[in-house]
């Protein structure tokens, strides 16, 4: 009797043709493993995805490598346990305590519009107990074995603290290895506090993001002067300074550098409320991982600067706190959530500071489409936030530089050095038309096959 041999396998279970929801299915004769469990953002119809069953069945998964923490790629990971998932869950330990972190936060807002919807939440707090007993911190560079045909190894993305490629090995049925690496989200390096986007010099199969895969971020000058431009001119007008920011996107990175601007006197000491009790967490998280910090982080610290405390610096957990900051006059910087604008303290500021022409709305991340910030962005006059219509007269300012996110040519110099001997370059994590850009340029410029997948497309690996 024969049995049919096992030619290893790629799903695209999420994040194709679509910014968010990154999942992806490798199988081999011996292990069925994912990267990224993302959740779908932007859109009602993007979230309600969230609730249908996977692609797969998660009872039979005998692993899920994170590349970071990020909600995109790690919002399912309870409803994977809770779909019965049982393997073992492999990332940084800066990316699992963040990873946890982030699905507490977004608990109480799954459950509330669960509510809403009549249906069932798509996780819960248990699940997000019960998903972190299976986790298993992993270093960078270390090889780890899944099964007899398949091993991984991570590297630093640059992306955010603890972000990861994953380099998976795989040996096909006729011996042949195969290596396929996933890039998660590559880093805007160099970026502060950060290390630097590992340089990869081959692979068979690469699975690139595209979130700026069109795009160039324009760094004519350095983001730190157009920071503080934009900081000395809203405090020159007497205004509020209002920055929507990720609690992990960033928002350590412009802490780190208030901290010099203010310490070195490069802009006038004003009160600076970090208003969001996840980043208050999440920058004692990367508190406890400052050896994942670049060099010249790692030397302040040394040097006994607090990097992220300064004068005027107030964190505010609490509602009670946050609505104080109201009574603090102009000027004034706010970091809050949303990073996107969608819900989260921000919007409180938002509703009360966008109508004055003395104020500043600075945008820093990634605003996907649909979200109110990507409206206010696309110069939207007027936007309604919490019941009211709230007329747009503030200054919007975008500073591209500060994204996490490698823009077109960085993603074609990353991926130049291997285009020899690739087979194929899978496009995802982008808007369709951006991944479709992004494929020709390289099938233009670097003559290497590329495929932008669609969701629950199959490829084997050969
Ligand atoms: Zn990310």
């Amino acid at each position: 009797m024969t049995t049919k041999k096992k030619e290893p396998t790629l799903t695209f279970c999420g994040g194709a043709g679509v910014v968010t929801g990154a999942c992806y299915l490798l199988e081999t004769a011996h292990a069925k493993i994912l990267v990224d469990c993302g959740m779908f953002q932007g859109s009602r119809f993007a979230e309600d995805l969230n609730s249908e069953p996977f692609l797969f069945d998660p009872k039979v998964i005998d692993a899920l490598l994170v590349t970071h923490a990020h909600i995109d790629h790690t919002g399912r990971i309870a409803k994977l346990y809770h779909d019965g998932f049982r393997g073992v869950i492999y990332g940084t330990p800066p990316t699992l305590d963040f990873a946890k972190e982030l699905l507490i936060d977004s608990e109480h807002v799954i459950a509330t519009e669960a509510k809403h919807s009549g249906k069932e939440p798509f996780y819960t707090i248990k699940d997000v107990e019960g998903a972190f007993t299976l986790a298993k911190p992993t270093e960078y560079g270390k090889v780890v074995n899944i099964s007899e045909d398949l091993f991984f190894r991570m590297q630093d993305a640059g992306h955010i603290l603890g972000s990861s490629i994953i380099e998976i090995f795989i040996t096909t049925p006729e011996g042949k290895q195969i290596k396929t690496v996933f890039t998660g989200d590559l880093g805007n390096s160099p970026a502060p506090l950060l290390g630097d986007t590992y340089e990869e010099k081959e692979a068979d199969y690469i699975v690139i993001e595209s979130a700026y895969g069109d795009r160039m971020h324009g760094q004519e000058r350095e983001r730190k002067d157009v920071f503080e431009d934009v900081i000395e001119e809203t405090i020159a007008a007497g205004g509020v300074l209002m920055i929507p920011s990720f609690a992990t996107e960033r928002s350590q990175e412009i802490l780190y550098e208030l901290n010099e601007l203010v310490e070195n006197n490069r802009i006038p000491k004003v009160p600076v409320f970090i208003d969001s009790p996840l980043a208050i967490k999440i920058t004692e998280i990367y508190k406890r991982h400052s050896s994942y910090y670049d060099d010249e982080a790692k030397r302040l610290l040394r040097s006994g600067d607090e990097i992220f405390n300064f004068p005027g610096l107030r964190f505010t957990p609490t509602v009670e706190e946050s609505k104080h900051i109201n009574d603090v006059p102009a000027p004034k910087i706010i970091m809050a959530g949303s990073g996107m604008s969608q819900g989260g303290r921000i919007t409180y500021h938002e509703r009360l500071y966008l109508s004055d022409p003395k104020n500043t709305l600075l945008i820093i991340g990634f605003q996907v489409r649909g979200s109110l910030g990507r409206r206010i962005l696309d110069g939207e006059p007027m936007v309604r936030i919490h019941g009211s219509d709230v007329p747009v007269r503030a200054r919007i300012v975008q500073i591209s530089g500060y994204s996490a996110h490698a823009d077109q040519q960085q993603l074609y110099n990353w991926l130049a050095p291997m285009r020899m001997k690739v087979k194929k370059v899978f496009i995802v994590q982008g808007e369709e038309e951006v991944a479709q850009t992004f494929g020709r340029v390289v099938m233009d410029q670097l003559a290497m096959q590329t495929v932008v997948p669609k969701l629950g497309e199959k490829f084997v690996l050969e």
